[in-house]
């Protein structure tokens, strides 16, 4: 493969607004994901004619880059406001919940358009030449740039970056290192009627098992057919991370219940290894400018889209400064 100037590992939020930022000051970028989508977190999936976000939500706006990125994405119809009083958190009401206008997922891949991305390539080892890095992928690719971004969640950025046997992060090493997400567990389910959640269809629970319930049908993702979203707290996604969906799913069903006026027409689960970090650290990026790496994601500035994006903003201006 030709040598590009910066290869961003992660099609996620921060690694797409990384890239297009990079592209908009003139760096060929190229960006490689495992996954056959775009977006990480952001994902949507289809079940049984249902659409169902089962990642991310939504998203928040509050820092005044992003919101230009929003306010573009608004003037395109990529995404749409679906609510702004949320029913059970007055702590964050009149702040607009974005999402996407057929799911989440519209918003990477209108990201996605115009850069160069690679999907279904799982980077499974990275190395560093004297002035350049090299990039293995499990198809057997190698990519070979200048600048090296990894947006991964953190833990699976940094086992990675082990494999280069570099001393990339120095005394900053341990820091990293203590980084932990929570795992968590979706259920996607279709029912055979409305769901009988208040409006505007989503639904913090702070008792028991399950923590959140969304409604994608008064989202307006699913028109066709009546399809929630359930997800679970992290000790119960730890405790019921290799049982069947016959088990984790009914549970996570069972705990619905009480808030559900139609019954399941069909289910699955979804494991989640990385939702949010529990104890993110307090700056957007982590640079090593001798390397030419850069590390970016949730795991820097603020968990979730928001603090992914600023990561993702901010990590193309330091490489661009470097
Ligand atoms: C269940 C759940 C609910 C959530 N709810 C919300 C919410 O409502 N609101 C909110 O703001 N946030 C929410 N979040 C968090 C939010 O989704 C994330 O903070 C954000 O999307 C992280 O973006 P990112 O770019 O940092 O990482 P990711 O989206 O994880 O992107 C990293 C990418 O790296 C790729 N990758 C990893 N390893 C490799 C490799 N070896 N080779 C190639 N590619 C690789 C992955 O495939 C992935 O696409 C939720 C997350 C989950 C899981």
């Amino acid at each position: 493969m030709k040598p590009t100037g910066v290869i961003i590992i992660g099609a996620g939020i921060s690694g797409l607004l990384c890239a297009t930022e990079l592209r908009k000051a003139g760096k060929s970028v190229c960006v490689l994901d495992k996954g056959r989508g775009f977006g990480g977190r952001m994902a949507t999936r289809r079940m049984a004619g249902g659409r169902l976000d089962h990642g991310a939500q939504f998203f928040t706006v509050r820092d005044s880059r992003l919101q230009r990125y929003v306010d573009q994405w608004l003037d395109a119809g990529v995404i749409k406001e679906w609510f702004r009083h949320a029913p059970d958190d007055s702590s964050e009401a009149g702040h607009p919940r974005y999402c996407g206008i057929n799911g989440i997922t519209d918003l990477p891949k209108h990201l996605a358009e115009g850069l160069e991305v690679h999907r279904s390539q799982q980077v499974v080892s990275v190395a560093r030449d004297v002035n350049k890095w090299q990039v293995q992928t499990a198809t057997g690719q190698v990519y070979t740039a200048e600048h090296l971004v990894l947006s991964a969640p953190l833990p699976q950025a940094l086992s990675l970056l082990d494999t280069a046997g570099v001393n990339y992060a120095g005394a900053d090493l341990s820091e990293l290192r203590a980084v932990r997400y929570d795992k968590g567990l979706a259920t996607l389910a279709v029912l055979d009627g409305p769901s009988g959640l208040p409006q505007p269809g989503a639904l913090k629970v702070s008792e028991g098992i399950v923590t959140w319930i969304a409604d994608n049908q008064m989202k307006g993702i699913s028109p066709e057919l009546p399809a929630i979203t359930i997800h679970s707290d992290a000790a119960f996604a730890e405790l019921h991370w290799d049982s069947s969906d016959e088990v984790r799913g009914a549970l996570m069903l069972k705990a619905a219940e009480p808030y559900l006026q139609a019954n399941v027409v069909e289910y699955k689960c979804h494991r989640w290894g990385f939702t949010l970090p529990v104890n993110p650290l307090p700056y957007a990026y982590y640079h090593n400018q001798s390397l030419r790496l850069v590390l970016i994601g949730d795991a820097f500035g603020g968990p979730r889209v928001e603090g992914a994006a600023l990561s993702g903003i901010e990590g193309a201006q330091v490489l661009l400064q470097s």
